[in-house]
């Protein structure tokens, strides 16, 4: 990948050669295997998380790295470029951390955070359900306050990490219907009660285990709940729009990756006595993808400068999740076509890479719910 970055730091250039080098030295060589094989690379993930990669723009103070969002990002982007499963657990990780780090009372991020942003651990987000995906504000778990605090009675659909999470961040109701009846808490992966259903059997992504995770009378104490009771729904909008930042670099990385494969192909495949990249019906693809990432790149990079200067970016975030996604779509679809025959088969990545951006159109708000958000913001 040559992409021209502009980091705010020399510490921060750095940090992005570290995470190049880990990205292709250790993901690359290793990602065709754990996909064929359906398996999730927990120890790769771990080693990321003793690297200090696994929570880079959470506060120092509690263990994590300090970064700002446009670092982190293409941090993320690095990674995804060489194995996009892993660069989802980071991402789902961060959205598990966001609640404990943002709404936590003092005592709660200093009680938990250090584990959390340690490495050794993995979070899971929970929103999801069968009935409430788009319409999270209509999920039906259960949250009842008890003496001793909370009991938690419900069902979580795709949740990623799930059987392999040490902790799962779960928004279910304490009040009445509607988003302001919803509340946030930190469970376990460990509690009596939690239970994982059969991994869901998926287009792509075979290497991120997805599951519904059941909550059968699951008990935690007072101080799991984040934030205060109905601030549920806030918290969880809150990591989506941190999310769909996440999703827009994935996306950046993963197209980036289909167009340099495309274009070393096309330079090398020859036809009618000819490279085929000299074509103009191929070359001027490859010219829109090229074109096309860079501008996706942009936006999701000028939408985390917004968050980094302490803005309001959930708008810019959803415009960079749309736009990258149905680029990375649109792209990868298109290094398929570059390929020829060899795209539609599995011993070039190509394919693989069409799969997995599929996932990022529907994910963390599908891109219909991106438009309806961005089309209410608008004037
Ligand atoms: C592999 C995978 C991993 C996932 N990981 C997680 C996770 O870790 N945690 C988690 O909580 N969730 C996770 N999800 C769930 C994901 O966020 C939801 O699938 C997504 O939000 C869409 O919900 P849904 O599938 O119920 O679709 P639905 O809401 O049923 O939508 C069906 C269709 O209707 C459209 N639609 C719905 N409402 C509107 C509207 N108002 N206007 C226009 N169109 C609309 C949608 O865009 C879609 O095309 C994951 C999903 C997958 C596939």
């Amino acid at each position: 990948m040559k992409v021209q970055r502009i980091l705010p730091t020399e510490e921060s250039a750095e940090l992005l050669g570290l995470v190049r080098e880990i990205a292709a030295g250790e993901l690359a060589p290793r990602v065709a295997d754990f996909e064929a094989a359906h398996e999730f690379p927990r120890e790769i993930v771990r080693t990321l998380g003793k690297a200090g990669l696994l929570s880079l723009p959470y506060p120092e103070e509690y263990g994590g790295g300090g970064q700002p969002y446009e670092v982190y990002l293409q941090a993320l982007e690095e990674i995804a470029y060489h194995w996009f499963a892993v660069a989802e657990a980071v991402n789902v990780h961060n959205l598990a951390c966001f609640g404990t780090a943002t709404y936590g009372t003092r005592a709660q991020r200093e009680e938990l955070l250090p584990d959390m942003l340690g490495g050794e651990l993995l979070g899971a987000y929970c929103l999801s359900e069968a009935e409430a995906g788009s319409d999270v504000a209509s999920l039906s778990t259960q949250v009842v306050r008890e003496e001793d605090g909370y009991r938690i009675t419900g069902t979580k659909s795709w949740v990623t990490h799930a059987g392999h999470a040490d902790f799962y961040n779960v928004f279910g109701r304490t009040g009445g219907p509607g988003a302001r009846g919803l509340s946030c808490l930190v469970v376990p992966g460990s509690a009596p009660g939690l239970v994982v259903h059969a991994k869901e059997r998926k287009l792509g992504v075979w290497s991120s285990p997805t599951a519904q995770v059941g909550f059968e009378d699951v008990r935690v104490p007072a101080q799991r709940l984040i934030g205060r009771e109905g601030k549920g729904f806030l918290i969880a909008m809150g990591a989506l729009d941190c999310g769909r930042l996440g999703i827009a670099a994935c996306a950046v990385g993963i197209a980036q990756a289909a167009a340099d494969y495309a274009v070393r192909y096309a330079k090398e495949r020859r036809q009618f006595g000819q490279r085929v990249i000299s074509f103009q019906g191929v070359g001027f693809m490859l010219a829109d993808m090229a074109t096309q990432i860079a501008a996706a790149r942009a936006l999701t990079l000028a939408a985390a400068r917004l968050k980094d200067a302490g803005r309001p970016y959930s708008l810019e975030a959803a415009k960079a999740k749309l736009f990258a996604t149905d680029m990375a779509m649109k792209v990868t679809t298109d290094a398929v076509q570059v390929l020829g025959g060899a795209g539609y088969v599995a011993d070039h990545p190509v394919e693989r890479w069409m799969r997995e951006a599929k996932l990022l159109q529907i994910v963390e708000g599908t891109n219909q719910i991106q438009r309806m958000v961005i089309s209410q913001g608008l004037g």
